[in-house]
């Protein structure tokens, strides 16, 4: 039976719901959250030909209408500007009214552009996220951060929009290609390190995630999903810097200096970027003399085990340690100017800081090489 984990907002709760065969049963679980049975679902080319037929089977077999069913390029070019007018135009031409719902087939990119379309056609329509990778399952489909990316930067337009429901099909990650489902992976190491108990998880059970074991899958990601909607209850809007939606930025700081380096071109995927995050991230905290020394050591294991990169020497270039500083520097979270990093004092024991010196991780890059 699917799992259905009850998440706490200010203005309404929603479920995120995890379990098999939901996007069959698709029109059951949507009518009682929805204003009326009318829907338009927006998807990628390459999620639509294997996954839109089963979704929309379920949603006629609930009595729901599809008013229509538009797909976009897939990949991370999509989350722009160009593509989000062309869909709510799109969305407007096909007649859609202030009940018609949005919903979201697809990973992260599809829910983050679809939702920010749902947030802004007709001032902000009901939405619903249906996550296909396991990236979108075990994070972006739940906390309603939506948004395109800007010449400026990844993610620099967008809204707080939360959905009505995110039906995640772990039965979906079956088709998901091997490389996506570890770069998803990284989030759920990322999670277990926040955690603690998952942590021990991850390190007992995860490989089978990593290898599409569906019992494991669907515990990496309700587990997942658990940790991620308490964070959010907390801190919907990211208003705290110290703790609540800051900490799920474990790994991060670092991650995006070497995936915007890398250009998001598809040669280092973000799950990957996270990895050699969290290695970094276990690195600084031991230097520092937040956590035993042994912990980097497991982490680097871990992320190995699961066929990821730790180290920034595992990656076919090198990058410039100015470069990367800069690039930290800049990040869309640095507030007052100064760099904050989530540290470790163990698994389970996360917190912020805004006081490493900046020589301190210059060194520990020097010393990657
Ligand atoms: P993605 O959406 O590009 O999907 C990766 C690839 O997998 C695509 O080619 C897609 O077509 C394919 N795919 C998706 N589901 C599939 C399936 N079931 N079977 C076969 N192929 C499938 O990438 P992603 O990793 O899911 O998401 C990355 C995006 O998520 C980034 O833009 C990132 O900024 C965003 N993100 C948002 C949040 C948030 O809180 N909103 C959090 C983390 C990441
Ligand atoms: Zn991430």
């Amino acid at each position: 039976a699917p799992a259905r984990l009850p998440v706490a907002l200010l203005e309404r709760e929603y479920d995120v719901v995890v379990g098999e065969g939901l996007l069959e049963r698709a029109g059951g679980l949507l009518s009682g959250v929805l204003p009326a049975r009318r829907v338009a679902i927006i998807s990628d080319a390459s999620v639509a030909a294997l996954h839109l037929p089963a979704l929309r089977h379920g949603l006629q077999a609930g009595g729901f209408e599809i008013r229509a069913a538009l797909t976009i390029p897939p990949g991370e070019g999509s989350k722009s500007l160009a593509t989000f007018g062309r869909v709510l135009e799109e969305l407007l031409a096909a007649g859609i009214d202030r009940d018609t719902a949005v919903v979201a087939l697809g990973g992260g990119v599809v829910g983050d552009l679809a939702g920010f379309v749902a947030a802004s056609a007709l001032r902000g329509l009901p939405f619903v996220q249906v996550p296909t990778t396991l990236l979108a399952q075990v994070d972006s489909s739940v906390g309603g951060k939506t948004g395109i990316n800007l010449a400026a930067g990844k993610n620099l337009a967008g809204a707080f929009w939360q959905p009505r429901i995110v039906l995640a099909d772990t039965g979906v990650l079956r088709t998901l290609p091997a490389r996506e489902r570890r770069a998803g992976y990284a989030e759920v190491a990322k999670h277990g390190l926040l955690q603690g108990p998952l942590w021990e998880w991850c390190e007992a059970e995860g490989a089978r995630a990593v290898a599409g074991d569906s019992v494991a899958l669907r515990h990496a990601v309700l587990e997942s999903c658990r940790l991620k909607s308490a964070v959010v209850a907390a801190d919907e809007r990211e208003e705290s810097a110290e703790g609540g939606r800051a900490l799920l930025n474990l790994g991060h700081t670092f991650g995006h200096a070497v995936e915007a380096e890398c250009g998001y071109d598809g040669s280092l995927l973000h799950g990957e970027a996270v990895a050699l995050g969290l290695g970094l991230a276990a690195r600084l905290s031991a230097r520092l003399g937040f956590c035993e020394a042994a912990l980097p050591g497991r982490v680097e294991a871990h992320l190995a085990a699961a066929g990821l990169p730790a180290r920034l020497a595992e990656l076919p270039r090198r990058f410039a340690v100015d470069t990367l500083m800069r690039r930290m520097r800049k990040d869309k979270k640095v507030r007052d100017g100064r760099m904050r990093f989530v540290l470790l004092r163990g698994p389970g024991q996360a917190f912020t800081s805004a006081e490493v010196p900046p020589a301190e991780v210059e060194a520990l890059l020097r010393d990657e090489g």
